[in-house]
């Protein structure tokens, strides 16, 4: 059975007497083709492990159990299990997990499914748009066993994940994203492929999560303080925008640290890239450290 094709998904919902919850995202993908890309792009190889985060009627998740070691399936929604029994069926490789993945220890539960490898695993999910930021973020900042994550997101949030410096889309969760990974946005999927349809159309990006992050910090809190303090107040300069962000130090202060990490304040947070971030970021760790006179 093809849970992917649009009179399959329309038969199952019925013929489970299946609800579907729009407050769990549930648009399901009822288009092959996008399915298969998305496969296509995760590569699960054969001795592999990949976690499905949403797998809903298990369009993606068959595709992806036919081509790698297991699949561990992690859904909220109880009530889609006996409908995945069925799309799933003869498929030995799949183990379904309900629980909530913002929640969800993943290396603890890979570690418990396949039975002590601490191998790295791969993320495919088709997600829910209002988790997406928050599922990410749990992925990355947890630093999971993950090598990579292929996402489909809302086009805008795709845009945002992959933006360069200076642009309107660059922003605190760009930075925070491409910390820990390298992003792509790989294509985009129109709005009809889905039952039902969303209101967005949406996209697919894929983070290849790197070993060590993209710049070398002294503490990644002051780094992601900074980062979000730039970006709270677009339109300031650096100088405003940050000199709230510790009350003991006074402007003058501040114009030493940026002149120290080489960055004129008066430019403005969305202008600067991983590197000026942490050059900045570290020189305000050094000054926080320092002994006082
Ligand atoms: N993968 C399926 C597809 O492509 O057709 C379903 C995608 S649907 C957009 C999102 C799925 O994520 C739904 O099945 C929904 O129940 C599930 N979901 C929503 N919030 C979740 C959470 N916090 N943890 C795990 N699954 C969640």
């Amino acid at each position: 059975m093809d849970p992917a094709a649009p009179g399959t998904v329309k038969g199952l919902i019925s013929r489970h007497g299946f609800w579907i919850k729009k407050s769990l995202g549930q648009n399901f993908l009822v288009d092959g083709n996008i399915v298969r890309k998305i496969v296509t792009a995760t590569d699960p190889l054969p001795g592999e492990t990949v976690v499905e985060i949403g797998p809903g009627l298990g369009a993606l998740t068959r595709l992806l159990a036919e081509r790698a070691k297991q699949v561990i399936a992690v859904e909220i929604d109880g009530a889609l299990f006996p409908v995945l029994g069925e799309t799933l069926a003869g498929l030995d490789n799949v183990t379904l997990v309900e629980q909530d993945a913002l929640k969800t220890d993943f290396n603890r539960l890979v570690h418990e499914i396949s039975g002590g490898e601490n191998k790295k695993y791969k993320v495919a999910a088709n997600l829910p748009y209002y988790i997406t930021t928050p599922l990410l973020m749990h992925l990355l900042e947890e630093r999971f066993s993950i090598s990579t994550i292929v996402v489909m997101v809302q086009e805008e949030v795709a845009r945002r994940l992959t933006a360069a410096p200076g642009s309107g889309e660059y922003g605190a969760v760009t930075v925070a994203t491409n910390f820990y990974a390298q992003t792509r946005m790989l294509f985009r999927v129109p709005r009809p492929v889905f039952i039902p349809r969303p209101e967005v159309d949406s996209a697919v990006v894929r983070l290849e999560v790197r070993d060590t992050p993209a710049v070398s910090v002294a503490d990644e809190q002051h780094f992601f303080t900074l980062v979000r303090a730039a970006f709270q107040q677009r339109r300031k300069t650096l100088l405003n925008a940050l000199s709230g962000v510790d009350e003991h130090l006074s402007r003058g202060k501040w114009l030493d640290i940026f002149r120290h990490a080489d960055i004129d304040p008066g430019r403005r947070g969305e202008t600067l890239d991983l590197q000026e971030f942490a050059r900045l970021a570290n020189v305000f760790s050094s000054v926080l450290t320092e002994e006082p006179d």
